[in-house]
């Protein structure tokens, strides 16, 4: 397993393995691994004769100082998980190396930037769409796996790599979750014992979503479980919706869409945790 921290060394691997005809899967990360990310990995061998993983925590998609500074790092860690699950290329880049000047570019994802997340944490996902339409460009993959975890994160991939007419395939990976439900997260770490207790409740209110879609009525169902998810003291919910998985607009009434899914942020304690859950 080679690692790189430079965009030439990576590109110029890449490329002879491109010239000795091996096809290239990619997975982008922020590190402090887990099997979430594993899967991934595992997917993209599946798939791919050769696999790359970026380790960068990027900072422009943060709009919180305190989530960046704390975000988990431990690449020594993250090297021996990466070797051992077979991957070919890690891309460690410095911050210097990934901006050596500031990208101002700006992404108009229309209305699947304004809901959810994008309401939550303004610029968050033009820093996503930054960092990743660089790594394709390095990395130069034939297919790009994400986890559904980030649900609306996979449609602003898919919408980025549509609107820049980028030639890779995105796999989208289902969500990985411990024995008690709670998906896993690098940000789980943080979470302290009485908090990491309670935080499974996320995936029980999910379950209940899907146990009660089309049965009552979607607003009903929001309110139920948005005041379950706030009863406690340890957890403050961000926002709990019902949406088109394509458009991620609100739905009204079960019928308004084929595909429906249910996203939640919640915090519990400090840590502000996501899930989601397609209905039916
Ligand atoms: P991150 O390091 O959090 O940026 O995540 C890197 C990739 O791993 C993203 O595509 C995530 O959606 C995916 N991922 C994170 N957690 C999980 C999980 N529990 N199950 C599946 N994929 C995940």
């Amino acid at each position: 397993m080679q690692i790189y921290k430079t965009i030439n060394e990576t590109k110029a691997f890449l490329n002879k393995a491109r010239l000795d005809g091996k096809t290239i899967g990619f997975v982008p990360t922020m590190g402090a691994l887990h099997q979430g990310h594993i899967s991934l990995v595992d997917d993209a061998r599946r798939d791919n004769d050769l696999v790359a993983v970026s380790v960068f925590v990027n900072p422009i998609q943060f709009n919180n100082k305190k989530d960046l500074e704390t975000y988990p790092r431990n690449f020594e860690a993250d090297a021996q998980k990466l070797k051992q699950a077979g991957v070919g290329l890690i891309f460690y880049p410095s911050q210097e190396e990934m901006y050596p000047v500031p990208d101002s570019t700006h992404y108009d994802f229309g209305d699947l930037e304004h809901v959810m997340e994008g309401r939550f944490r303004p610029g968050h996902f033009n820093g996503v769409a930054i960092v990743v339409h660089k790594l394709f460009e390095i990395i130069q993959p034939d297919k790009a796996y994400f986890g559904q975890k980030d649900f609306q994160q996979l449609a602003i991939i898919k919408a980025l790599v549509r609107k820049e007419k980028m030639p890779v395939e995105i796999i989208t990976c289902p969500i990985i979750r411990e024995a008690d439900g709670l998906a896993m997260s690098s940000r789980n770490r943080r979470l302290k014992t009485d908090e990491r207790a309670e935080a499974p409740k996320i995936f029980h209110a999910l379950q209940e979503a899907n146990a009660k879609a089309g049965k009552v009525p979607v607003d009903e169902l929001i309110q139920t479980l948005s005041k379950k998810l706030n009863n406690s003291k340890l957890m403050q919910l961000g926002y709990f919706e019902i949406v088109d998985a394509e458009t991620l607009q609100a739905i009204n009434n079960w019928n308004d869409s084929q595909n429906i899914v249910a996203c939640t942020a919640v915090f519990v304690g400090e840590v502000r945790l996501i899930d989601n859950m397609m209905l039916f």
